[in-house]
């Protein structure tokens, strides 16, 4: 049984006072929430998302990490301070990383190695722009940016300590959100990827929806059998409808 999670990528939004009201509102709509609740706050809110989060069940994460442990990287963040910090998670490869600061698919996998080696779970981001889709390359690119993380000598069982998240480029930030079939199709093609490697693996994989996923459509693509789960962007910094997002995984 995959226990979904819904994890919140604030990007870089917030202010002290915000992030406190969001954090406080989160905490008390949490309980009656059964999916996995994580959230991924900007680094400078790290340290009261841990304080305000420390005695609940909602896990934080960071949005981003740098490949080497510690040096001369003026402005990075390694995994083993995230996972110091006391960070479960981190996000990996989000197409604004890939995009906007140039990193590639080698560039990702060094990441998703780092976070492995601290012993945070990476939240490996796919996903195919719109261009790629309409050229019928939507899979071609998804098994590449894959392969770059089933190549590694960490191979297929470092999944086991990782999520990944389907992310269509043209349906994140844009309101347009995937088809549940459509989506549906993606997760199980993921997944069947994976059980070329190793069945096990890829039946305890969680594999999460993101791109505009709000309120309103959730329920219908939470409830597809390979989705497990969201990673929720603009919406996820209003309290009442991250959790209403989160509700519609209650059974
Ligand atoms: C994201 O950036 O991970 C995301 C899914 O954003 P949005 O929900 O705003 O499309």
């Amino acid at each position: 049984m995959r226990k979904p999670l819904i994890a919140g990528n604030w990007k870089m939004n917030g202010s002290c006072a915000s992030v406190d009201a969001l954090l406080r509102a989160l905490s008390k709509g949490a309980a009656s929430v059964t999916a996995e609740l994580a959230v991924f706050p900007a680094f400078v809110f790290l340290e009261r998302t841990r304080r305000l989060l420390a005695s609940g069940t909602i896990a934080w994460g960071g949005q981003n990490l740098a490949p080497e442990p510690s040096g001369a990287f003026t402005g990075e963040v390694s995994a083993e301070m995230l996972r110091d910090f006391g960070c479960r998670y981190v996000l990996v490869g989000h197409s604004e990383r890939r995009t906007l600061f140039g990193e590639t698919n080698e560039w990702v996998a060094a990441k998703y190695q780092a976070a492995l080696r601290a012993g945070l779970s990476p939240i490996l981001c796919v996903g195919e722009t719109l261009q790629e889709r309409e050229q019928g390359l939507t899979y071609d690119v998804l098994r590449t940016q894959l392969n770059a993380i089933l190549t590694l000598p960490t191979g297929v069982k470092s999944l086991e300590q990782a999520v990944i998240a389907y992310e269509p480029v043209w349906a994140i930030g844009t309101g347009l959100t995937a088809q549940p079939e459509t989506a549906q199709e993606v997760h199980a093609k993921i997944r069947s990827w994976v059980a070329e490697y190793d069945i096990k693996v890829a039946e305890n994989l969680r594999i999460l929806y993101g791109g505009s996923l709000k309120r309103d459509g959730a329920a219908l693509l939470l409830a597809m059998p390979d989705i497990d789960g969201g990673l929720v962007g603009g919406a996820s910094l209003n309290a009442e409808e991250f959790l209403d997002i989160a509700l519609s995984c209650n059974k």
